[in-house]
């Protein structure tokens, strides 16, 4: 499924679900091995953490920790004890709701996200599963998971997976350019933030991003329902902005950098012609060793030695070639016919210097082909007047 487009994130989860039914098959059995041995949740962590890549729209650098909470997934380990939980308070008669079990799985989650060593940037942003379940929002976007995650169009991030020279970031004079110098630093976009900015009353932080991805929780709304209405209405459009600002910044970053490598490309390809031979050139090369070319003789080849006794021509005869030819076909004798231009040049390239030519016989041939001055025999070239006059008349004889 690719990042950019494709079936929406509850699209995504819903194929997650065929998944989590092929990992978890049987977890009555083993689930209370599996928490016990952090190999074992390390194991499936991993399986489930290929599809929650793809889910949450994330690098395929991110770490699994990262990748569920932003893909809304509990490790495959809490969903087996959960699921083991459920089938044994079935079996023994004990009515426990599906919604108290998920309750406490997102606790065990919330412990586990606390004491993990990985996705510290996400976890700096995110530091309450809880809140983000339930009053986060339901799908992040390829830029937002960049963001939210750290691995992304940073030149940091990008300077440590040696895809750029320098983690310097390339819009203003910082030493680093990571997710939250771009997103909260970085004085380039200070237009991108000017409307969140304003709402909020200050530049906005990274401790601001959970308040911005998430609606307040009902326990700390007021009792009165038209401020209640206020506030969500508020945290609604702040959330909209923000997602707005990253969407842009990020949008603007990302094709930055496209076009970046693009030319990079580029350059390294034009490079590798100056330095590598191309398909012509190994057979010249190998024509000028073995002195045959196809199944021309080059030893013997008395015209080609006449014309140019080194017999090879490089790229640097066509380029004077075509400065000898902009010299010639001028602005002021920019109609010379082909035959003229390639008569001339030929003249420039392999005729004798000027000093040594002896002019005479070619002038008295061109005066008695009556081409002089005073010749009244020659082409005479119409005024645009007389043009005028000539055309007017032939249109009043039809
Ligand atoms: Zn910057």
């Amino acid at each position: 499924m690719p990042n950019v487009g494709g079936p929406s994130q509850c699209k995504r989860q819903l194929l997650m679900s065929v998944v989590h039914s092929r990992l978890l098959y049987g977890a009555q059995v083993w689930a209370d091995k599996t928490s016990a041995i952090e190999k074992l949740k390390g194991l499936l962590s991993q399986a489930q953490r290929c599809a929650a890549l793809r889910v949450a729209r994330c690098y395929r650098t991110v770490s699994d920790m990262a990748a569920l909470v932003l893909a809304r997934m509990p490790p495959a380990f809490l969903l087996a004890t959960k699921r083991k939980n459920i089938a044994d308070n079935r079996k023994a008669g004990i009515l426990h709701s599906r919604t108290e079990e998920r309750r406490e799985t997102i606790r065990k989650w919330q412990s586990t996200w606390d004491n993990t060593t990985k996705a510290s940037w996400t976890k700096c942003l995110i530091p309450d599963i809880n809140r983000l379940w339930y009053q986060g929002p339901k799908a992040v976007s390829y830029h937002m998971s960049q963001v939210l995650t750290g691995h992304g169009c940073f030149q940091q991030y990008l300077h440590s997976k040696a895809i750029v020279e320098m983690p310097d970031c390339v819009h203003c004079p910082a030493n680093v350019d990571s997710a939250e110098h771009t997103i909260f630093d970085c004085p380039f976009w200070k237009d991108s933030r000017e409307d969140l900015t304003r709402a909020i009353g200050r530049a906005p932080r990274p401790n601001d991003v959970m308040d911005l991805l998430c609606s307040p929780m009902p326990s700390e709304l007021p009792e009165d329902a038209q401020q209640r209405s206020r506030i969500r209405a508020q945290a609604s459009k702040n959330h909209k902005m923000f997602s707005d600002m990253i969407e842009e910044i990020m949008g603007q970053k990302d094709y930055i950098i496209q076009v970046e490598q693009v030319i990079k490309r580029t350059i390294k390809v034009l490079e590798s012609f100056k330095t590598m031979d191309k398909e012509h050139v190994s057979e010249a090369k190998e024509a000028q060793i073995i002195m045959l070319f196809k199944t021309v003789s080059l030893t013997n080849n008395q015209k080609l030695i006449c014309i140019n006794p080194s017999q090879f021509i490089t790229s640097a005869y066509c380029e004077r070639g075509f400065s000898l030819m902009n010299i010639i076909c001028s602005d002021l004798r920019s109609k010379l016919a082909i035959k003229n231009i390639a008569t001339l040049m030929f003249i420039n390239i392999n005729g004798p210097p000027l000093s040594i030519w002896n002019p005479t016989k070619y002038v008295g041939s061109w005066l008695l082909q009556h081409r002089s001055a005073d010749d009244n025999r020659s082409t005479k070239v119409e005024s645009l007047e007389e043009q005028t006059k000539n055309h007017c008349g032939k249109f009043y004889k039809l």
